[in-house]
């Protein structure tokens, strides 16, 4: 089947092309300063799901407090999490942390450089680990996510559902045969960087492309119509009461979500798991679940949040406690200033205007 695909596909011309244009045009990231295997895993696991320009800071800022393995190793989960703030999908903060310890404890620091051993990590699935193995250890191993795939679909014109894992599988094998195994470092990034910059998903840059002459698609006028990706199943949607609740002392009652699930571990206001339910449900609902008592003031905004498979629908309104500490083990009462020292989620940092 893939030799099928690439009779007639001049690899090396390919790959001579793409590099050129790469060490000419490549673009300049922080985490390309040098090959520094951390480095690389950490830029990645950011650019999951992440902009580039979105994750830059955050590199910054996260390489500042933990420099090493080490200091990430040793850091409170929570100091983790604050610093991670606002990039969403935390789980990839709790389990890059996971897997630096396991670097720690059992490979003395040192980030495998083979296959088995780094793809057994916490969170170092088949495209993190050809990431860092090809661009730190410069080994030729496929990475291979949605742009490299978009990539590849047209180049080649294949019209498989990239949604499905075989497609996965069918493209990193192609990308282990067509992949140059004298600068495989360099190869996996100018995809990554073709990709952003020139063969975007709409409207791919062809005319400047410079792999245009090898590319099936752009030679029959398709390059639009592919990759092929069917629909994911709509989000549910769940819709919530959040409470910006007060204490006399103008404390702020936050609660800890669970330590498993959609945004574990982090903070947040107290969300009533249903909208418009009346005062006196939220007031008898909130007493029966938390032990707290309160008076529902003001309604301050609306608010929708998107994940990957759930929308939140959230409704904000203001309360009024008496209570001096919260006693249920979820809940806390702290004030303003010190609530930017808690990990919240993008939505309820949002809710902080309405203090
Ligand atoms: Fe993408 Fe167009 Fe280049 Fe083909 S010619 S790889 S479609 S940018």
């Amino acid at each position: 089947m893939i030799t099928q695909l690439l009779k007639n596909f001049n690899s090396y011309g390919f790959q001579y092309d793409l590099l050129d244009w790469y060490y000419e045009n490549k673009r300049d990231l922080p985490w390309r300063e040098n090959q520094d295997p951390y480095k690389v895993w950490v830029s990645e696991i950011m650019l999951q799901q992440t902009k580039v320009d979105t994750v830059i800071p955050y590199f910054h800022r996260f390489l500042d407090k933990f420099p090493t393995v080490y200091e990430l190793a040793k850091a409170d989960e929570q100091e983790v999490l604050k610093t991670w703030e606002g990039l969403g999908y935390y789980s990839r903060a709790k389990n890059l942390q996971s897997a630096v310890k396991e670097v720690v404890e059992t490979y003395e620091g040192k980030v495998p450089d083979n296959p088995e051993e780094l793809g057994a990590l916490k969170g170092v699935g088949p495209y993190t680990k050809g990431a860092i193995l090809s661009i730190a250890y410069n080994q030729p191993e496929p990475a291979v996510d949605g742009n490299v795939m978009r990539v590849f679909s047209r180049i080649l014109k294949i019209e498989d559902d990239i949604a499905q894992a075989k497609t996965r599988k069918k493209m990193e094998a192609i990308v282990r045969e067509v992949i140059s195994k004298d600068d495989p470092s360099s190869f996996n990034q100018a995809i990554m960087d073709l990709g952003a910059t020139i063969c975007t998903p709409k409207s791919p840059a062809c005319l400047l492309c410079p792999v245009q002459d090898y590319c099936r698609a752009f030679e029959e006028g398709v390059q639009e119509e592919l990759p092929v990706k069917k629909k994911a199943k709509k989000q549910k949607t769940m819709a919530y009461t959040v409470l910006l609740i007060k204490n006399q002392k103008g404390d702020y009652v936050i609660e800890k979500r669970p330590d498993s699930g959609l945004l574990a571990n982090l903070w947040q206001f107290p969300m009533v798991p249903f909208s418009e339910i009346g005062e006196e449900n939220v007031e008898k609902w909130m007493r029966q679940e938390y032990g707290l008592s309160l008076e529902l003031k003001e309604k301050k905004g609306d608010l929708t949040h998107v994940f990957s498979h759930i929308k939140w629908e959230l409704e904000i309104f203001e309360a009024e406690t008496t209570e001096e500490k919260a006693d249920d083990g979820r809940l806390t009462l702290v004030s303003q200033e010190e609530l930017k020292d808690y990990p919240f989620p993008v939505s309820h940092q949002k809710m902080m205007k309405y203090l």
